[in-house]
């Protein structure tokens, strides 16, 4: 049965098996080689040395591939970041560079990083505002002296935001910038693509940190790049090569063993995500919620119509400021007072707490990655913690 007939749920739980020859295993071997017997001269695709290709690395590649509807592989990576620098590096020299203004920081560091090094524009808009990303993708007229900056090369996308939980409409952006020839990459870790499918919208590239709902039990650090487009396919790749930033083969494995769950994990997670919001709402210490799955998210329309569902990740603001938030972190018994998300335990931060977080995400927001225990369990302890942090 060709995996393109079946639908995601069944997809995590097959794609990627050997083949089914009597006394075959189940599950794809770990292979723990740095090298393979050859001494032709090189051959595309062939297995020749582990940190060119290695056959670890398919099944998840085979299997984010299909589940993100791409023509071709994945590319799996060492972490999030590691596939995450290699996409920034589509970029061309001098060219310019459209980001959010909130996004995972270090991505917003490495696209800094990168306009430093290469004399790259940056251009930093916010993604919830369609009109002002596709003006600043379009660049100026010409018209006039004052108006003539060039359009974009490359526009990064996150959607829904970490942490502003901010949408971005990807049809809309992927059509302005194919209108000036950019490239349009999404970082689809939030949704997963059994949520949110950029390249059916659109996008030509898509990101993800496999670190977070792929794998799922916080357990491997992993990431990936996913396109249909051969050339930027073979870009990636020749990065991923020469910059050296892999995947191990045991994370390899892991990661595909955590995604055959994905489906009941995430529809268990938004469940609880939307429980947990609709209550907060009327937490007196709660001074505001956000999360896409709210008739009252300012672009919940448009996360409705582009994506299958909310997600797991909600933000909540609490009354008494920066240390009423830090005191909330500090009084959870069962969630865990870590930074990550997309696991199956429920986790929150302050996310101000780290230096590189952007200016504008409030001091009181505490991201809320919800996981997969009983809701009632999760509200009992958020409650309890919320309680307490309250100024005397
Ligand atoms: N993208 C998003 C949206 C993230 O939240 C993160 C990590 O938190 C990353 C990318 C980076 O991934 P990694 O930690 O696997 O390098």
């Amino acid at each position: 049965m060709s995996h393109s007939d079946i639908r995601p749920a069944t997809t995590v739980v097959s794609v990627g098996r050997p083949d089914r020859t009597p006394g075959a295993p189940v599950n794809p071997p770990v292979v723990l080689s740095s090298t393979y017997v050859g001494s032709e001269p090189s051959a595309p695709g062939a297995l020749e040395y582990a940190r060119i290709n290695t056959e670890s690395w398919h099944p998840m590649e085979q299997a984010i591939g299909e589940l993100e509807r791409a023509d071709r592989p994945g590319l799996l990576f060492g972490s999030g970041m590691a596939a995450i620098s290699a996409a920034l590096d589509l970029t061309p020299p001098g060219g310019v560079l459209v980001v959010p203004r909130h996004a995972y920081h270090a991505s917003l560091v490495a696209a800094r990083e990168l306009a430093d090094r290469c004399g790259v524009e940056i251009r930093s808009v916010d993604i919830a505002d369609t009109a002002a990303v596709v003006a600043a993708v379009r660049g100026g007229s010409g018209e006039t002296a004052d108006d003539a900056a060039a359009p974009a090369d490359l526009v990064w996308l996150e959607t829904p935001t970490n942490p502003m939980l901010e949408i971005a409409d990807i049809k809309a952006v992927s059509q302005a910038a194919h209108e000036v020839g950019a490239v349009v990459v999404v970082d689809n870790t939030f949704a997963t693509p059994l949520l949110q499918r950029p390249l059916e919208l659109g996008a030509d590239v898509v990101v993800h940190s496999v670190t977070k709902y792929l794998a799922g039990h916080s357990d491997v650090v992993l990431g990936a790049v996913v396109t249909s487009d051969p050339d930027l396919w073979a870009r990636v790749r020749a990065r991923r090569t020469i910059g050296g930033g892999i995947a191990g083969p045991f994370e390899s494995w892991l990661a595909l063993r955590g995604l055959r769950t994905l489906a009941l994990r995430v529809e268990r997670a938004q469940q609880n995500t939307a429980e947990l919001a609709r209550r907060l709402q009327d937490h007196p210490d709660a001074l505001a919620v956000a999360y896409p799955g709210l008739p009252d998210h300012p672009q919940h329309a448009l996360a409705a119509e582009q994506m299958d569902g909310f997600g797991g990740i909600l933000t909540v603001r609490v009354h008494g400021g920066r240390e009423a938030a830090q005191r909330v972190t500090e009084a959870v018994r069962l969630w865990l007072p870590a930074t990550s998300l997309g696991g199956v335990e429920s986790m929150l931060e302050r996310r101000r707490r780290w230096a590189n977080e952007a200016a504008s995400v409030p001091e009181d927001l505490l991201r809320v990655s919800v996981g997969i225990e009983d809701v009632e369990d999760l509200w009992a302890d958020l409650d309890q913690a919320l309680r307490a942090a309250r100024l005397p």
